[in-house]
């Protein structure tokens, strides 16, 4: 699959600026990582399987140390083929990605986190 880029404008945890962070979602894993200071999260792939909506709302509803993120893609899902809107929800210790038209979810969880020393 291609990868996915999105970018959320937002305060970055580690510099504290307001810049885009910038998501790239691939297959088997994905990473969020600061424009400003480099400052990288990587998640890895846990586990894919067809999901009902209440996977996306029930992180909207749980109490998150950060806020967490909840983006929409219009893409061609891995699963059904078909252009669809997938839910993205990221947060400090997951990323989750959901098909609309078919309910295929990808889990990833976090793995580490890497922050560039200032040079
Ligand atoms: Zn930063
Ligand atoms: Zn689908």
């Amino acid at each position: 699959m291609d990868k996915w880029v999105l970018k959320k404008l937002t305060e970055c945890f580690n510099c504290k600026k307001e810049v885009d962070q910038i998501i790239e979602i691939y297959a088997n894993q994905a990473f969020v990582k600061c424009s400003n200071c480099g400052a990288t999260r990587y998640y890895i792939l846990r586990r894919v399987g067809v999901e009902d909506e209440s996977i996306i709302e029930e992180e909207k509803k749980k109490e998150h140390k950060y806020e967490p993120w909840f983006l929409e893609k219009n893409a061609v899902c891995f699963n059904c083929k078909k252009e669809a809107i997938q839910d993205i929800a990221i947060t400090e210790t997951k990323m989750i990605v959901r098909c609309r038209n078919c309910g295929f979810t990808r889990i990833y969880q976090f793995h580490i986190l890497e922050i560039p020393e200032n040079k």
